[in-house]
């Protein structure tokens, strides 16, 4: 069986933007997109911005009958009560929200997420019909100890111990060392983790699932380094931080078939 997978260029905002800003930069993405003739169902593109933007962005989607899809950057583990603060996988659904980012690297250092919260967040999200990113990868020291893939096929192992082989995932390979540090994996180191994260994916959920199933690249992408990963066979895509936080970079990187040959 030959399995296509969409590539999805997914960009984390992280701590930045404000619902108003959030409404002018997706009106010129979509904009941007739209002027170089973009096809949304050959590269998917998602944005993935703060809580309080989640309700803005989705009207003007809605509204505008925009193509772009809507992720959420974390929900909680419960599906409702006194959780003061948290965001339900109810409430994100409620929002048209379809990816949610579950695991990443400062979430596990930063609020010390270990593998059991991202596995009940997998669960939770799996629960209310949203699609998580499984956020795995290696620190310098975990790489320097263990080598290239040991800790983040882990990662996802644990990861997906409370959900049915049928649940519908997308893999982040990010290795810690090259967020936000400018300092890329190279194309060959990313593929050797993806093919090593897919491997394991046919163990734990069979072949077909795992042939389906999207395993993206994160960590210091730019329009300039994308098209290389983007060549390799098991990368499908990427989660970009800081460049999703420039328009007209993000638009490139979304639209990275046009400089594949470059
Ligand atoms: C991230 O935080 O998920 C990320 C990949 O950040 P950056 O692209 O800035 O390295």
């Amino acid at each position: 069986m030959v399995t296509t997978r969409t590539p999805l260029i997914a960009g984390n905002w992280k701590m930045n933007l404000d619902h108003l800003q959030a409404i002018a930069f997706v009106q010129k993405l979509a904009w941007s997109l739209k002027d170089a003739k973009h096809d949304h169902s050959s590269v998917e593109a998602a944005v993935f911005p703060p809580f309080t933007d989640l309700r803005s962005v989705q009207t003007l989607l809605d509204a505008d009958g925009l193509s772009l899809v809507l992720g959420a950057q974390d929900l909680s583990a419960h599906d409702s009560g006194a959780y003061t603060g948290e965001v339900s996988g109810a409430s994100l659904a409620k929002l048209d929200v379809r990816y949610v980012l579950v695991g990443h690297s400062e979430r596990r250092t930063l609020h010390a997420e270990d593998d059991s919260v991202v596995a009940s967040k997998v669960a939770a999200a799996h629960r209310h019909g949203l699609v998580p990113v499984i956020c795995v990868g290696e620190t310098a020291d975990d790489l320097e100890t263990h080598g290239p893939s040991a800790v983040p096929v882990a990662q996802l192992r644990a990861s997906l111990a409370d959900v049915p082989a049928t649940a519908e995932i997308v893999v982040a390979y990010e290795p810690v060392w090259a967020i936000g540090s400018g300092k890329a994996a190279t194309a060959e180191q990313a593929e050797q983790v993806c093919a090593a994260l897919r491997e394991a994916l046919v163990e734990i959920v069979g072949a077909d699932r795992a042939a389906a199933t999207r395993i993206l690249y994160g960590g210091s992408v730019k329009s300039s380094n994308i098209a290389s990963f983007m060549r390799e066979p098991n990368v499908d895509g990427a989660l970009v931080g800081g460049a999703s936080l420039d328009v007209d970079e993000f638009a490139s990187i979304v639209r990275f078939e046009s400089h594949v040959g470059v």
